[in-house]
């Protein structure tokens, strides 16, 4: 039975599995998502530390009527902490080093006159206690939780986890990915291709866009449509891989015997067939182990609109604790069709105007037309119940990766 693209999304959310937990070196861990949660192993800053570049006093002296202070030595970023010898005295400092002991206050080399060994406060700057101090704790207190688990790793995150001593971190185990192309048409991008015959594109772009968003497992596998090397080669890669990509030969052809043969092999069906255009014949299935299997249509717009529409937003939905993020764009021009099956329509963006996204429709013929995607950003999900939709009507709004 053929179900909605709210129903197919559902059924894709669901089964979803949880990753194992692995632990990895800190350079490995950019946009993986964080499974533990991580504690300041010191107070954030660790110490009283000097803003700025200039003499550490104490603030008393100053409010007492002192300006000039002979410069009892220098403490740069790194030393030890030292201390001011009087109160009348003051040390040169520098950005990131220790306020001395007996000093609370920095005052810029901007706003002081040194002479010799004697610096001297300038006339109208006032000496307030802790200024260009950070003081010790005021971010966050030793214990304090920096970081949830569930937390996607980009460059903030791995900063804090720097500063926090992780050298290695835990995060989700990305799942292996086989990508499997079928068909006695297709051959390899560098061999010759004979007038029957066409050359596999999708497989490759799939794989380039899961290397780009940080899934490097990944392999490449072609099967003609042939009984008994389908289910020979589909047994195997069932077992090397926790996703399976599968295009083509899902649909009603004498020779589309994927679906069949992927249940002789004990992988259930959890959808054939989603109301929607095009990728019309996109099956998807569980198999023992966890493994999700995504069986696309072969025609190249249909394999790559349904890898954006479901498999890419699932693989970060089960990466992460995170609500999924959906782009919307406004409708730059008004765009009517025959409903029944919701319309995955390939756009590209027009302009961009106070952070919002106008899109055109690409001219484009049907599923088959890959050299129509070329100007294209992305697609625009239309649902199947409206028919009209007119000049900004704001729409889901799925970019290529
Ligand atoms: P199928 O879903 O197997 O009926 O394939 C539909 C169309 O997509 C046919 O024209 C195939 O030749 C084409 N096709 C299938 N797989 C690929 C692929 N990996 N790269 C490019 N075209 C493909
Ligand atoms: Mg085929």
């Amino acid at each position: 039975m053929m179900i909605s693209v709210a129903e197919a999304e559902s059924i894709v959310t669901q089964c979803q599995p949880t990753y194992p937990i692995e632990k990895v070196p800190l350079e490995r861990a950019y946009g993986r998502v964080l499974r533990e949660d991580v504690f300041a192993d010191r107070d954030l800053p660790p110490y009283n530390s000097v803003a700025m570049d200039g003499i550490a006093i104490d603030s008393t002296a100053w409010q007492q009527g002192l300006r000039s202070f002979p410069i009892a030595g220098t403490q740069a970023a790194g030393d030890p902490q030292q201390s001011l010898p009087a109160a009348d005295a003051c040390l040169e400092v520098m950005t990131g080093s220790v306020l001395p002991q007996g000093a609370d206050a920095v005052v810029r080399y901007e706003d002081v006159n040194i002479d010799g060994d004697t610096a001297r406060v300038a006339d109208g700057i006032a000496v307030e206690p802790m200024q260009n101090v950070r003081q010790q704790a005021s971010d966050r207190q030793l214990g304090e939780k920096l970081l949830s688990a569930g937390y996607r790793l980009f460059s903030p995150q791995l900063a804090i986890l720097a500063f926090v001593g992780h050298a290695r971190v835990k995060v989700d185990k990305r799942p292996s990915i086989g990508i499997v192309s079928t068909g006695n048409e297709l051959v390899d991008i560098d061999q010759p291709v004979q007038p029957h015959q066409i050359r596999r594109s999708n497989t490759y772009a799939l794989q380039a866009s899961l290397n780009r968003l940080h899934y490097p497992e990944t392999c490449l596998y072609h099967l003609n449509d042939e009984h008994e090397s389908l289910v020979e080669g589909l047994r195997e890669i069932l077992n090397r891989h926790d996703v399976l990509l599968i295009g083509g030969g899902v649909s009603r052809g004498k020779y589309d015997l994927v679906p069949s043969v992927l249940d002789k092999l004990g992988v259930t069906t959890q959808f054939h067939q989603v109301r929607q255009r095009p990728g019309k014949p996109f099956w998807f299935g569980t198999a023992a182990g966890n493994t999700l299997v995504y069986a696309l249509p072969g025609n190249p717009v249909s394999a790559l609109t349904c890898f954006h529409r479901y498999t890419l937003p699932q693989l970060q939905h089960s990466a992460g604790s995170k609500e999924i993020s959906r782009e919307c764009a406004v409708l730059n021009s008004d765009i009517r069709f025959l409903k029944s099956l919701t319309l995955f329509r390939p756009v590209k963006i027009v302009r961009k105007q106070e952070g919002t996204i106008f899109v055109e429709p690409v001219a484009y013929r049907n599923s088959g037309d890959l050299a129509a995607l070329a100007d294209s950003d992305g697609f625009v999900e239309l649902d199947a119940e409206v028919e009209m939709f007119p000049t900004g009507s704001i729409v889901p709004f799925y970019r290529w990766t």
